[in-house]
């Protein structure tokens, strides 16, 4: 599991810079897993061999999540010099550029302020580079536990003693439905349902659900003529996805759905609840060795 595919930027904060893998890092790990006998394959590939239960060792599908430019920009280029095929979960809101980058909005918040006070007085220290990456985890908390469909609304009071560009991002983060069509007539490329709003599941009703997933699905095919097969739940934990969810994402039809839950895929492996190893510029060779003593 990726997210974006750019240099990380050392200044920033690493809990936001860690969604970050650069070009080159693909490129080296590409190289050391190849040289250790792992092969890239497809979604679709993956599915049938779990399906089909074949004996197949050492595979490896590469997914991204949520839908950024970067995928476009500098992840294509190199998987396509890599020959490694790859499945972006695209979150349509983010192409729409409805999106609410609170975690962006807070970076560039702690970054540019030396202090952050709340509406209601708590107090933040961002003096130092230290102090900045703790600010931010504490902040990301706050936000968190906000009403989460009323987010901007709720972020708007909270941060009222500053003035903050709430649309940050909606017009150099996502991918455009421009690039969403080019990158479906790349072979290697297989466009994925990441939900319309990325809201997680909790506290909301199967219908609400299914109506947000359905309009992910139905502006896909509208705006580049895509019919979505596989699914990745739009939120962190393994822990938040339960049997329900899953039992859900059965109905609607969908070939496979990944989750976060870290480990290998295996002898009866449930295509609907794909596990996944997050990627780092710092973690992947760890990752690719765990993959060659497990497999
Ligand atoms: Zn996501």
């Amino acid at each position: 599991m990726l997210h974006k595919i750019d240099v990380p930027d050392e200044k920033g904060i690493w809990y936001n810079q860690h969604l970050k893998v650069s070009p080159s890092t693909i490129e080296e790990m590409a190289d050391y897993a190849k040289r250790h006998n792992c092969r890239f394959v497809s979604l679709d590939e993956m599915e049938e061999a779990i399906r089909k239960k074949k004996n197949v060792r050492r595979w490896i599908a590469v997914t991204l999540d949520d839908g950024y430019q970067d995928n476009y920009l500098n992840g294509a280029p190199v998987f396509r010099k890599c020959g490694i095929p790859f499945t972006i979960y695209v979150c349509t809101k983010m192409v729409k550029k409805e999106m609410l980058y609170w975690w962006e909005i807070l970076e560039q918040l702690v970054l540019s302020n030396n202090e952050v006070i709340l509406n209601d007085g708590r107090f933040f220290d961002c003096s130092t580079k230290e102090l900045k990456e703790k600010a931010f985890l504490d902040i990301r908390e706050v936000i968190l536990k906000l009403p989460q469909n009323s987010l901007l609304d709720s972020m708007k009071a909270i941060f009222a003693n500053y003035e903050i560009d709430y649309n940050y991002g909606n017009n150099i983060l996502g991918l455009s439905w421009e690039e969403i069509r080019e990158l479906s007539k790349e072979p290697l490329c297989t466009i994925g349902n990441h939900s319309y709003s990325h809201n997680s599941f909790t506290g909301c009703t199967d219908e609400m659900i299914i109506r947000d997933i359905r309009q992910a699905a139905e502006e896909m095919k509208e705006k580049a003529s895509i019919e979505m097969t596989h699914f990745a739940f739009p939120f962190g934990e393994a822990t938040a996805v339960s049997k329900h969810d899953i039992d859900l994402i059965k109905r609607l039809g969908f070939k496979t759905s990944a989750t976060t839950n870290e480990d290998f895929i295996c002898y009866g492996t449930d295509v609907l609840e794909l596990p996944r190893f997050f990627v780092t510029e710092k973690t992947w060779k760890k990752v690719i060795d765990q993959i060659i003593a497990n497999c």
